[in-house]
């Protein structure tokens, strides 16, 4: 079933010990919607400028992203610079210049008005609830990311949207800044209060715990020997977790804990290279044989 998908679509300058890129596609939505398409038809609303060149474009094309929805406007493409050092866990922002993306109105064709499955990847909340309010009928499923930056300077908005969200997905430091709860445990049950009642606190290396109102499940972060570039992990993790529960059509618990394996595995190949070039190539076939050694990794006996 149809994926929709709303975020950044940038270039990216990337350092880490293991090498440097001054510019490759980035953005939550490109890795997102990459991800994602390994499962299932992904649409996706964004913007890039009159930089973002065929070449660029080809790279989700070629993984049949429908781009109906992606806006070009007079300018440049969000760019974002960023460094990181041994310790992958920390980044630093060098460089971020909104250009296009300061103005963006988030506007979904015709043909995107019937998507059941919606993500709403990290910009404005307001902008994130007016993609909802353009659905022609009520999705499905609909899973928000959100940063700090607008938990501190929005708190009012993203409450209102959180109303209409069933799945959140953020990480443990946002988590404790959107409830002012440092459990993680207690913080979901504020969480529940607000609308969604499923947290997914993605913890980097850590991997992802689920909290939903009937159980818990962890998943682990598969282990690697090298990670190239931990950048788009994240949303490469909710590519794969929404990408496969759209496949699956129905959201059941075992669903949702399948989903989490798949979001750990496809987020474990985009680390293995830089930007997205992992996820240019990525088969269904390789997904599913890691999400096999995963099932290894994690099962025991009692
Ligand atoms: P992640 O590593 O999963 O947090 O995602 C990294 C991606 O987020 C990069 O490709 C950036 O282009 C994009 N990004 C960085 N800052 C922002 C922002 N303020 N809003 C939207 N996307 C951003």
């Amino acid at each position: 079933m149809s994926l929709l998908v709303v975020g950044s679509v940038a270039f990216d300058a990337i350092e880490t010990p293991h090498g440097s890129v001054p510019r490759t596609l980035g953005g939550a939505a490109s890795y997102f919607a990459l991800a994602a398409s390994n499962f299932t038809p992904v649409r996706l609303v964004g913007v890039v400028g009159d930089d973002f060149g065929k070449q660029d474009e080809q790279i989700l094309r070629r993984r049949r992203i429908d781009l109906e929805g992606l806006e070009r406007a007079p300018g440049k493409t969000f760019f974002w610079a960023g460094r990181y050092n041994q310790n992958m866990n920390e980044r630093t922002t060098l460089v971020t210049e909104l250009n296009v993306f300061a103005n963006f109105n988030p506007k979904l064709p015709e043909s995107y008005r019937d998507s059941p499955y919606v993500f709403l990847a990290n910009i404005d909340p307001t902008l994130q609830r007016s993609v909802l309010q353009q659905a022609r009928r009520k999705p499905k499923l609909v899973a928000l990311d959100t940063m700090n930056y607008w938990i501190e300077r929005t708190p009012a908005e993203l409450r209102e949207t959180l109303k209409h969200t069933q799945i959140l997905m953020i990480n443990d430091d946002e988590t404790r800044q959107i409830t002012g709860e440092h459990n993680l445990l207690r913080a979901a049950k504020h969480i529940f209060k607000m609308g969604p009642k499923t947290l997914v606190i993605k913890r980097g290396e850590h991997g992802a715990l689920m909290v939903h109102n009937r159980f818990l499940f962890s998943v682990p972060a598969f282990p690697l020997e090298e990670v190239h570039d931990p950048t788009g992990a994240g949303d490469s993790f909710a590519g794969g977790f929404m990408g496969y529960l759209a496949s699956a059509g129905s959201i059941t618990d075992e669903s949702l804990k399948r989903a989490m394996v798949y979001g750990s595995v496809v987020g474990s190949f985009t680390v293995e290279r830089f930007g997205v070039d992992r996820l240019k190539t990525l088969t269904r076939h390789e997904i599913d044989a890691r999400a096999k050694l995963f099932s290894r990794l994690t099962a025991f006996k009692l």
